[in-house]
């Protein structure tokens, strides 16, 4: 279902985060992780995306595999930096295939420990790589007639960095020596911030999972809001 129509559809929308797991043992606790948020029947899923080549892979297959293993809907991240138009081009060619709604177009983040000159980028902004996507919607190569559904980033505290406030940093400095008080603490303070956001009717909630399930169930599980729907257990498997 097309971004647009997902937030139209009645809010709040909840919605959870994963990125590329690097080795064997990071994608089979992934998939857990995938396999535990899943009955949750989030709205939709993402799929962050890195500067380096082989964990850009890993987001195309993490993605596709959301995709055909489970009955998530996978949002895949896309970003200007160190990409020329032809790969844009087959990378959301594989997606189109792979009947992915929608695609978040980013400026990206620059590569770390490596020389970068943005100027040799095709694209230069997150506006250049949607106005591609855009083109390539009316090429009519998507099995959707409309193309991609097409999100864009949006910093709300302009970009400089967040503040963290008071409060909770004196929580986590009287908690530091603690890791399994620094969680409690963590998990109530976003629990309180969801409460806010849902009594001042916010459009949605996105969760930033760092690929484990645990904190996010606790704070879902807390906030009563009814599941969407029931979904059929699946049983775990490694080939998710
Ligand atoms: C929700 C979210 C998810 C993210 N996920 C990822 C990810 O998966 N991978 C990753 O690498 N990074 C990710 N980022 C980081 C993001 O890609 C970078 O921080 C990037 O610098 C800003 O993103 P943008 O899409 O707004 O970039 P841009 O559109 O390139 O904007 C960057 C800056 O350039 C300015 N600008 C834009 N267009 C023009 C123009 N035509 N002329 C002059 N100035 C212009 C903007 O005002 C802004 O200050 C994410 C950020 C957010 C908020």
């Amino acid at each position: 279902m097309h971004i647009t129509d997902i937030i139209r559809g009645g809010s709040p929308t909840f919605s959870f985060e994963f990125f590329p797991p690097k080795t064997p043992e990071a994608a089979e606790s992934l998939y857990q992780t995938i396999r535990e948020l899943e009955e949750y029947m989030p709205h939709f899923v993402s799929v962050t995306y890195g500067a380096g080549g082989s964990t850009r892979d890993l987001t195309h297959d993490l993605v596709e595999r959301i995709q055909n293993k489970t009955k998530l809907d996978p949002i895949p991240h896309l970003t200007c930096v160190c990409h020329t138009e032809a790969e844009i081009n087959a990378i959301i060619r594989r997606y189109a295939k792979a009947c992915i709604s929608n695609i978040l177009a980013l400026g990206g983040d620059p590569p770390r420990g490596c020389a970068y000159d943005k100027s040799k980028d095709a694209f230069q902004n997150a506006a250049d790589l949607v106005r591609f996507i855009r083109r390539f919607n009316e090429s009519g190569v998507h099995p959707d007639p409309r193309g991609f559904g097409i999100g864009v980033a949006g910093f709300p505290e302009l970009a400089g960095g967040a503040r963290f406030p008071a409060k909770l940093l004196r929580a986590l400095q009287r908690s530091e020596d603690d890791p399994k008080m620094v969680a409690r603490v963590g998990v109530h303070f976003a629990l309180e911030q969801c409460h806010d956001l849902l009594d001042n009717h916010v459009a949605g909630i996105h969760f930033y999972t760092l690929n484990k399930s645990d904190a996010t169930r606790t704070i879902f599980d807390s906030l009563g809001i009814p599941r969407r729907q029931s979904v059929e257990a699946r049983p775990l498997t490694s080939d998710l």
